[in-house]
């Protein structure tokens, strides 16, 4: 018998157009720009709403399905690494100050970045933009979470972590990153998924990733590496929204261009900034190297993101003029960060050293034109001074930018011999600056910026203080009283590697897992 049956279950096409732009649908009794009143200030013009084309492509359901499968494994691996006590087996305990910087300076941008994506979902009154962003805010909340149950593990064990909620709100150079995120999120809707989705996860994001996680795995931190590589395929999905998303706003309406032009300038180069901090730590911080800073910086930037520019020329975009500057500062940036984190290390939830007479030859190598010239004579100054018994420590705390926040340690980008400083006048107040480029985000908007929460100047400003301080009182110790407000236990959290505890304690526990005794 031939009876024609009509399939009950849809194709994956008209399932997957049903359970992502179906769910939205025309107002009735309200306003479409009252429901959505965010999404026209800033200047950028939308024709059509449906010309989006879906990056994700993944419905709700099988969103939930893949993250559970990939969770699984990702806490199997967790669980077996923190059973083996896999914390010793890292290649050396100056490794553990990694983590450190990972969790107070990179978890919590994971969650602002949930935020922010959360927000905009509700912002754009184009439903597929919103489906996508709602995904991309889940897939943060994930990373965040992911991220602080692998650094739990050695917090069980070392300090510097327990706090890093709290440090990222008030440790001076963590200001960097949050007051990144923070700008971003304090934008316009289309500000911060240009912010976020292209400058950041599109242009920069593998800048971060790629170092931190080949740096893991190298170092033997088979959390941090799996944790990583659970994230890395989330982001093989953002960088594909942060593309769509430029590419959508600049084909609908050439008025865009302009606009997007001043962002991807604004945003390439606080960008670039904020990742002085990974710069320093893989020139730095990993005991055992995956690449340098300027290696990472030809293959990440000048071979893929040249490719990209030139892409977007055919929408008159061009390459962010600051690229002429970071290329200058590509060989001097790490080296300047980790002077001034040497320096500052009274200031920090983790601990610096100086580098060993090997890895300064490694730097010579990777850095030809400036480690001998500029640097090593600093390190090996320094270290006389500690071998002397001496040890040069900055007892103060540094201005920082008004813009990218990071203390004034920059030189000239064509004399390395001079601090960099800008000013700028406003409303009879005089405002500092690492740049030209700082100098102008803030001359844009200055009524924004003259509202950052600078953590060193709120120091001098007396806000650094627990309320039941009394600076009148006989004998106040401003700096203690600044380390208390802060939750840093000094020389526990803070100050030199060499002699620390958690030195101590992982030489211990490590020969105790190789011998008898
Ligand atoms: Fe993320
Ligand atoms: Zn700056």
């Amino acid at each position: 018998m031939d009876i024609a049956v009509s399939s009950k279950k849809l194709g994956l096409k008209e399932r997957y157009a049903l359970m992502t732009r179906g769910l939205g649908w025309e107002p009735s009794y309200q306003s479409i720009d009252d429901i959505f009143p965010m999404d026209t200030f800033e200047g950028i013009m939308i024709h059509d709403w449906d010309a989006w084309e879906d990056p994700f492509r993944l419905t709700m359901d099988s969103y939930w399905k893949y993250q559970a499968e990939k969770e699984r494994k990702l806490y199997a691996i967790l669980d077996a690494f923190a059973q083996s006590n896999g914390h010793l087996t890292v290649s050396d305990p100056r490794y553990i100050n990694t983590v450190k910087l990972f969790a107070a300076g990179l978890a919590p941008l994971e969650y602002m970045s949930h935020r922010g994506f959360a927000h905009v979902s509700r912002q754009f009154r184009g439903v597929a933009p919103r489906v996508a962003c709602m995904m991309q805010s889940l897939d943060e909340l994930r990373h965040a979470q992911t991220q602080v149950h692998a650094i739990s593990n050695y917090n069980r064990y070392y300090n510097g972590m327990a706090e890093f909620r709290h440090y990222h709100d008030h440790l001076p150079y963590l200001q960097v990153a949050r007051s990144f995120f923070e700008d971003a999120a304090t934008g316009g809707p289309f500000e911060f998924v240009v912010a976020i989705g292209f400058a950041f996860e599109y242009v920069l994001t593998n800048l971060v990733f790629v170092p931190f996680i080949s740096g893991a795995a190298y170092n033997g931190d088979m959390g941090a590496m799996t944790f990583g590589f659970s994230a890395q395929s989330d982001e093989a999905r953002h960088m594909t929204l942060g593309l769509e998303v430029i590419k959508f706003i600049l084909e609908q309406d050439p008025a865009n261009v302009p606009i997007i032009q001043k962002w991807l300038n604004k945003w390439t180069w606080r960008g670039v900034r904020v990742i002085t901090l990974v710069a320093m730590m893989q020139d730095y911080m990993l005991p055992k190297r995956v690449m340098s800073w300027a290696e990472a910086w030809e293959i990440y930037f000048e071979e893929n993101c040249g490719a990209l520019f030139r892409d977007l020329a055919r929408y008159g975009i061009v390459m962010p003029p600051c690229v002429d500057q970071i290329r200058k500062e590509r060989d001097h940036l790490s080296h300047m960060a980790w002077c001034q984190f040497y320096q500052a290390r009274g200031t920090l939830n983790f601990q610096p050293w100086l580098p060993t007479p090997e890895e300064m030859d490694w730097l010579s190598a990777k850095y030809p034109d400036t480690f001998d010239r500029y640097y090593r004579p600093r390190f090996e100054y320094w270290a006389k001074l500690e071998a002397e018994g001496t040890p040069f420590e900055s007892t103060s705390v540094p201005m920082q930018c008004q813009v990218c926040q990071i203390p004034m340690f920059f030189t000239e980008p064509d004399d390395p011999m001079t601090l960099a400083q800008r000013h700028s006048h406003y409303k009879d107040e005089q405002y500092h600056f690492c740049s030209d480029y700082c100098r102008e985000i803030f001359d844009d908007e200055p009524e924004k910026y003259i509202q950052s929460l600078i953590g060193g100047h709120e120091v001098f400003k007396g806000n650094a203080f627990g309320p039941d301080c009394d600076p009148t009182a006989e004998g106040f110790d401003p700096a203690a009283a600044v380390l208390n407000f802060w939750r840093i236990n000094p020389d526990r959290d803070n100050g030199h590697f060499s002699g620390s505890e958690d030195e101590t304690n992982f030489n211990l526990w490590r020969g105790l897992a190789k011998t008898n005794s």
